[in-house]
């Protein structure tokens, strides 16, 4: 070949292809970090092949890797590099440990780009020593040709919590001119003639309806649209081409957001260091009412449309209907507003509620749907045992169960919200909202908890038969000093932590759409004003992203606990410290915009409280459906199968106190005397929190007994006393049919009323009326069963001793009666355990299974009476006996970290089927902070059948259930023996 022609021919392939000649490839690698790789992951490959071309695409990662450390690693040839490259087949193939030198030199490369990492982007002092020695050793390995050039990147969230955003004053905007300039300085001082501005299409985009939502941790590109972005943004810069039209989308991405990315990546090739103005952030469209859109972006869409005035109705709740939740009576409002946020909603049937949402739905600028919420606390129209006696079924299914029924009915009614489960560690039955909880133990409370929020939220919260769960009360109402309603409380971190805040944590990880704040004062600092509790752990700590309401009044209520001097300072104590929604305490709606105009609360915190309103609002699905179809009543109501799961749930939940020489169950052919204030009520057996419960549903005591021994048995009947007063003039009757009678089924204990809210009782024995029907009795009759109906544990040593038998019954629900006859006769094998203790005296309180150890233990006890409860946590029963067998562990020596099984059998070694709730507690000898003598870590109730045995199994997760956390929230894992308490016996473990 002559020179001429040789020389025509490199003319001819150097003209032919911009870079390499030899064929149609583009080869990109990225040396960079994580934003590298995200830009020029598979996205890139799939635009420049909708558009015909071949690529192949590789980068070089490490986390957050510096210029410096790039240099370094050029420099040492280390081998620290995550490569990843995708062929012109689209398969990506990885390799580990690999250098620089090899990728550089793994193909004929068109482009290399280089990139500072983001903490360092807007410092140039970290380019100049760097950046030319490492272009230069680039150039030294790579084809010629090969384009080196820059990749402009950076992506903090505004609310990013990474560390290096400090350097850019936590600031976006500060951010971005300071590593535009960086950019500018890179380029002209190394004459690099190429950007890809990937950091300021992600910025672009953030100014359309996908705003500050491209982040998926404050710093990481979203792995959809952000990542999309960044890859459109390589796309248009490389190829020369316009991105907006690529035909490709990845898979489920909505076409809308798509194109706000191809617009963003566009606009940012076309000016690549222009300074992004954030407050240009609009959309064209109305997104918030595509229901195909992420939930983030239809709610960013609708908040940058709400004017201040919406946006503060939407965070305030008030009420519609007639009232019947006696302790709250708050000033009704006439004329509610379209905006308002959410109702409490009183009616049965839908109509109200559908003509409000109406006038919601239409008389207002935007159209937002109204939430209705309700306290559906142990059933709705079906009324279930009430949540104390529910934990002493043990049964979480059937509590799951009974939840998933009352959602139906709520739902159905009209309410989407329920104020439901009360997860408070309860341990002073002076206290009356014991009954709503699910009694002493923290484990116990989790576990029902969960159980509650998967029943009424279901497998869909947008369905027509589920609501979604509010935790309350947050946190530490069940410390309330002496027992009394709404006072003080007294808790240190460390049992913050131990004791109040577990059954929220695992209940927030169960889903749990909404807490309520408390109306408690934690240690000085109220639990609604409360920002350690409300933000750090909540938010900070434990990520959740659903709605704070208030308790009712309780952001009002800041004033009487001496911390805000008037409702204006209370709103704006409780919304700064996490409170969103202000139920009924008109601080909010009152004096937010005048808070926020003097700068007091920030529109930043408002719009996030008005995101998580409306965020529950979009997961319910009531945009797309915001009323409920009318529907009749026995459609809706006290249908078979919720029958089926609330007596049942009565059943259960009945403890078996005492059951001297086998008394119960009672022989058929007796003559029976049903006696007490409770043996022929009704509305009192619904307990506190009767929802839309109706007395002519409730079965009796004394006619279910009737019922089920009339046949054969002789059974009467005569109430002897009323609840309390000093009326005993029918005791004489009630002695002479006592005397006739083979056993005395004495009915006794507290009205529905005396326990739930502000019902605390000082005294928590039976009245003295009731005390003086047993006495008379006990005086004449043969045999007496104790039927007691409470909200809570009572002292009742005296008569219990005067008893043979005693069953506790809790408020039971529509269905305490055929429950109460069923065990009395033996139908029904009493399976109940206590879930709280029931003290000997007053004196005790508080008394609860959890304490712990004493300095002194074979010291310190009461010198007038005995120390023990009456009957303890766990104490429970049955018509049946069972034995445990030898426990068996898969490993005796653990460290963190390790999971195993430990087994035993129980055998039901008595006359008749029977249900066993087997109890595993965990005891750790000692540690650097004490534990309480025993801790509950698992349970589980079965069916055992006459002569059958069963294995238990406990699948201890070292780290779960030996470990333990401190006052800061953080888990710990000490070496040394713990025990594993089952039954009778004892499993030693020696912690590595
Ligand atoms: C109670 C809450 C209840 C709220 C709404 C308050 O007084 O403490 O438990 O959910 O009222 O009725």
């Amino acid at each position: 070949m002559n020179k001429l022609k040789l020389l025509f021919l490199i003319v001819i392939l150097t003209v032919s292809t911009s870079v390499n000649a030899k064929d149609n490839i583009i080869r990109i690698l990225a040396i960079g970090n994580s934003f590298s790789e995200d830009a020029v992951e598979q996205n890139l490959h799939e635009l420049a092949a909708a558009d015909g071309h071949q690529t192949i695409i590789a980068n070089m990662y490490i986390a957050g890797c510096s210029l410096e450390r790039h240099l370094n690693n050029a420099r040492n040839d280390k081998p620290d590099y995550r490569y990843r490259k995708i062929g012109t087949d689209g398969i990506r193939h990885q390799f580990n440990h690999m250098t620089l030198q090899k990728a550089i030199t793994d193909e004929k490369w068109d482009y290399i780009s280089l990139q500072q990492a983001s903490g360092l982007s807007g410092c140039y002092d970290t380019y100049t020593p760097f950046l030319p020695a490492l272009i230069a050793y680039v150039k030294s390995l790579a084809p010629k040709g090969c384009k080196i050039i820059w990749h402009q990147t950076w992506s903090y969230a505004k609310d990013s919590s990474h560390d290096a955003f400090k350097n850019y004053g936590r600031n976006q905007m500060q951010m971005y001119h300071s590593i535009m300039n960086c950019a500018q300085h890179a380029m002209n001082d190394n004459g690099i003639t190429m950007v890809v501005p990937s950091g300021t299409a992600i910025q672009n985009a953030r100014t359309t309806f996908i705003g500050d939502n491209m982040n998926r941790d404050g710093y990481h590109l979203n792995l959809n649209y952000g990542r999309y972005t960044a890859a459109c943004t390589w796309y248009d810069a490389i190829f020369h081409k316009n991105v907006i039209g690529n035909s490709y989308i990845p898979n489920g991405m909505h076409k809308e957001i798509a194109s706000a990315c191809q617009h963003a990546a566009h606009a940012a090739v076309l000016k690549p260091l222009e300074v992004t103005n954030l407050s240009d952030i609009k959309a064209d469209e109305i997104l918030y009412k595509i229901p195909s859109l992420p939930i983030d972006i239809r709610i960013n869409d609708l908040i940058s449309r709400m004017t201040l005035k919406e946006k503060i109705l939407q965070i305030n709740q008030y009420t519609l209907g007639t009232n019947n939740i006696e302790n709250n009576k708050g000033v009704e409002v006439k004329n509610i507003p379209a905006e308002i946020g959410s109702l409490i909603y009183f009616p049965t049937d839908p109509e109200l509620r559908n003509r409000m949402q109406y006038h919601a739905m239409n008389d207002s600028r935007l159209g937002i749907p109204i939430l209705f919420g309700y306290d559906c606390i142990h059933g709705f129209r079906t009324i279930f045992p009430i949540p104390l006696a529910q934990a002493c079924s043990w049964n979480v299914p059937l509590a799951e169960q009974s939840c998933r029924v009352a959602a139906q009915e709520c739902r159905m009614s009209g309410i989407d919200w329920t104020f439901s489960p009360m997860i408070d560690v309860s341990r002073d039955p002076r206290w009356g909202r014991v009954a709503e909880s699910y009694g002493e133990d923290p484990f116990v409370n989790a576990t029902f908890g969960a159980a509650a929020v998967r029943g009424y939220q279901g497998r869909n919260i947008a369905d027509s038969i589920s609501i979604a769960a509010c935790l309350k009360h947050y946190v530490g109402y069940g410390a309330s000093e002496a027992g009394r309603d709404y006072v003080y409380t007294e808790i240190s971190r460390q049992s913050l932590w131990d004791t109040y805040l577990q059954p929220f944590e695992k209940c927030v990880q169960a889903g749990a759409a909404t807490l309520m704040s408390s109306f408690n004062n934690i240690s000085g600092i109220p639990s609604s004003a409360n920002h350690y509790t409300l933000t750090e752990v909540l938010r900070e700590k434990w990520g959740f992203r659903g709605l704070m309401v208030s308790d009712w009044g309780a952001v009002e209520q800041l004033i009487n606990q001496n911390m805000a001097q008037d409702l204006k300072d209370a709103g704006q104590l409780a919304l700064n410290a996490g409170v969103d929604m202000d139920m009924m305490s008109h601080a909010y709606d009152n004096y937010l915009e005048e808070l926020v105009s003097e700068g007091k609360v920030s529109i930043a915190t408002l719009d996030e409280a008005v995101r998580r309103t409306l965020r529950i609002k979009f997961q319910l699905g009531l945009f797309e459906h915001p009323y409920t179809p009318v529907s009749k009543s026995e459609d809706r109501f006290l249908r078979q199968k919720s029958i089926r799961t609330a007596r049942q749930m009565a059943e259960e939940s009945m403890v078996l106190l005492k059951n001297d020489s086998q008394l119960l169950p009672l022989n058929q052919g007796m003559k029976i005397l049903v006696t007490g204030p409770i043996a022929n009520a009704t509305h009192d057996l619904l307990g506190c929190w009767w929802g839309h419960g109706e007395d002519s549903d409730i079965e009796k005591i004394n006619e279910s007994i009737l019922k089920e021994f009339g046949a054969e048995s002789e059974v009467r009947y005569l109430q002897g006393c009323d609840f309390d007063g000093t009326e005993e003039s029918l005791f004489k009757q009630v002695e002479k049919l006592a005397r006739w009678a083979d056993v005395v089924v004495m009915c006794v204990g507290e009205k529905g009323a005396w326990s739930g809210e502000n019902n605390s009782r000082a005294d928590i024995g039976l009245p003295d009326v009731q005390r003086h029907l047993i006495q008379r009795v006990r005086a004449v009759a043969k045999k007496i069963v104790l039927i007691l109906s409470s909200g809570r544990p009572m002292v009742i040593s005296n008569e219990a001793a005067m008893a043979d038998a005693v069953l506790a019954i809790w408020h039971p629900g529509l269905y305490g009666g055929s429950s109460v006859a069923g065990i009395l006769s033996g139908r029904i094998n009493p399976s109940g355990r206590l879930a709280m203790t029931f003290p000997y005296s007053q004196g005790q309180i508080p008394i609860y299974y959890g304490r712990r150890h004493s300095a002194r233990p074979h010291q310190g006890f009461y010198k007038d009476q005995t120390s023990e409860a009456l009957y303890p946590f766990g104490y429970g029963l049955s018509y049946t006996t069972f034995s445990y067998g030898t426990p068996t562990a898969e490993l005796h020596e653990v460290k963190n970290g390790d999971k195993f099984d430990v087994t035993i059998p129980v055998t039901n070694t008595g006359q008749r089927d029977g249900m066993e709730t087997v109890f595993w507690y965990v005891s750790d000898p000692y540690g650097k902070i004490t534990r309480p003598a025993q801790e509950l870590k698992h349970f589980e109730k079965k069916l055992i059948k006459k002569g059958e045995t069963i294995n238990f199994t406990f699948h201890v997760n070292v780290s779960r259930d030996f470990g333990y956390i401190d006052s800061e929230g953080k888990r710990f894992v000490e070496s040394g023996d713990i025990m594993i308490l089952v039954g009778d016996k004892k499993l030693k473990f020696t912690i590595k």
